[in-house]
């Protein structure tokens, strides 16, 4: 096994001195604080950000407003040709951009490259399009004539104006492409405060986007820990939040935006999301099913499954042979081409999963494959599968955001809906088995943003995302997105 040699682009960018990214350009803080970004695969420092200040936040609003005055007006083709060329950019700066993403996230280089690379230009590309197809509405008012008068009254989209774009660690350039892309398409400027564990890849693709022909402004991105967040929610100069995290720092910074004047906030939060198994399913495909479902960027995914309900008669069989693949996994190197299993992205998060681990052991829940931490330098943890006591043990209600699978049986189908739906969150669920009928029928009783059936975590730009009860609030992708970026103003006319 051996990984694979950074590029000369990889190896000058790192050691950069990192500023924050303000006005198009690299601006030292005001902040005489700074950051370690760690590589979780060997616990090295790679590289150290600013924290920014007060000061700070109060430069990128500036300029933030500054950058909204201009691209407001920008004409949409022009917008939307912006974000192609960024598309193009990213595409040309791949390997670069996905080796600085492994080296701080300790996501394997190959889903750095899919997902954060060429997912994220595929989005740019969607939304690129929406840019010169948002429009408002005619609409006939329904006032009587009293004196031979007319009315007529039409709609307005007009950008909502600075938004904050607020990113976990888990995916931090295409969460991030997601924020800027439907700001840049709907005329709004954007702030990006990315995670404190993963801030580097978006101040690359900051100045790509400058590559791009962005005016200085409208795209900041202003590194720092959760203060920095809070500091831009509550800033007046601030219009918009979009929030991707976890439920308590979401309800957090929902309270923040209501209290500084009615923010407008999107939420996109956590989850414990379930996948079930009908009787008829074939064992061997529910195998792969749960691999993609759970344990795909070691289930550091939103959307991931945590909870599995598979039929009495079969749940045995099933955690057997998942258990028996999971053994198998290429567990490695993040920028080992082979590695099929990385670490998790930092050690608080692995130290997080070795408290679930001991909490599984406590309730007495059966262990079946896994439930240890990997010893070594790296934030590595055992993928691991587990079959629950009752429907009230933790595993089965908390998220953990790891490679760990719950099991629970269900005897009959009514009993399986009931148990998907006994969470108080609602991000995604998955339905799997051959009898499309029966699926379909199930579906509308299933309380979650998203349903797939036989597949599960795909997220598509066409298709809306978000959550549905303690899992968010508003929807990304599609065209709802631009629902949640602009405000809708009513012209009305009397003739
Ligand atoms: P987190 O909530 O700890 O942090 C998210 C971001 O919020 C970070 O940038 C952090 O610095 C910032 N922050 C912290 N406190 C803040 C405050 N008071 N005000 C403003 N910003 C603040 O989440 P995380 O650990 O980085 O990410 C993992 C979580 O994200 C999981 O719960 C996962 O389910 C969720 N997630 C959801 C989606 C989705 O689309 N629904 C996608 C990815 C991750």
């Amino acid at each position: 096994m051996s990984d694979i040699a950074l590029l000369p682009e990889v190896h000058a960018f790192l050691p950069r001195s990192h500023a924050l990214f303000i006005d198009g350009g690299y601006v030292q803080s005001h902040s005489s604080q700074t950051l370690a970004v760690i590589n979780p695969a060997n616990g090295e420092v790679i590289a150290q950000v600013a924290d920014a200040d007060q000061a700070d936040i109060d430069a990128a609003v500036e300029s933030a407003r500054r950058g909204f005055q201009q691209w407001s007006r920008a004409a949409p083709a022009t917008r939307g040709n912006v974000l192609l060329k960024l598309a193009d950019l990213l595409e040309q700066h791949r390997e670069a951009l996905a080796q600085i993403e492994t080296c701080q996230s300790g996501k394997i280089i190959q889903i750095s490259r899919a997902f954060e690379v060429d997912q994220a230009a595929h989005f740019l590309r969607y939304y690129a399009g929406w840019a010169t197809k948002i429009s408002g509405q005619t609409i006939t008012p329904s006032l009587p004539s009293f004196a031979g008068e007319r009315y007529t009254a039409f709609t307005l989209r007009e950008p909502v104006g600075v938004v904050v774009g607020i990113v976990p660690w888990n995916f931090s350039t295409m969460i991030a492409i997601w924020k800027l892309a439907s700001a840049l398409v709907t005329g709004c400027s954007i702030i990006i405060k990315p995670s404190e564990f993963t801030p580097l890849t978006i101040l690359r693709i900051a100045e790509l986007a400058i590559d791009a022909g962005l005016p200085a402004g409208v795209l900041n991105v202003l590194t720092g820990g959760g203060a920095v967040g809070k500091g831009l929610v509550e800033h007046p100069g601030t219009d918009k939040v979009s929030f991707t995290g976890s439920v308590p720092t979401g309800i957090a910074v929902g309270r923040s935006a209501m209290g500084a004047g009615l923010t407008r906030a999107t939420l996109e939060l956590g989850g414990k999301n379930a996948a079930g198994f009908l009787r008829d399913v074939d064992l061997d495909k529910a195998v792969n099913g749960i691999i993609e479902a759970g344990f795909l960027h070691s289930g550091q995914i939103c959307a991931a499954a945590e909870r599995f309900f598979a039929h009495r008669s079969q749940i045995e069989p099933i955690m057997d042979k998942l258990a028996q693949r999971l053994s198998r996994l290429n567990i490695g190197s993040p920028l080992d081409e082979r590695t099929e299993f990385g670490p998790v992205t930092n050690r608080q998060h692995q130290q997080k999963l070795d408290w679930f681990f001991a909490k599984a052991r406590a309730e007495n829940n059966t262990i079946i494959h896994g439930g240890k931490l990997i010893d070594g330098p790296g934030c590595y943890v055992e993928p691991t599968v587990i079959l629950a006591n009752t429907i009230n043990d933790t595993l089965l209600n908390e998220e953990t955001f790891g490679p760990i699978a719950t099991f629970f049986p269900y005897d009959t189908e009514e009993e399986l809906l009931e148990l998907m739906n006994n969470t108080p969150y609602g991000l995604s669920a998955s339905l799997w088995t051959n009898d499309l009928s029966k699926a379909l029928r199930m579906v509308p009783a299933i309380n979650a943003g998203t349903v797939w059936v036989n597949m599960h975590t795909m997220l598509d730009p066409a298709v809306p995302f978000g959550g549905n009860k303690s899992s968010g609030v508003g929807r990304e992708f599609g065209g709802a997105f631009i629902e949640d970026y602009t405000e809708l103003k009513s012209v009305m006319i009397r003739y």
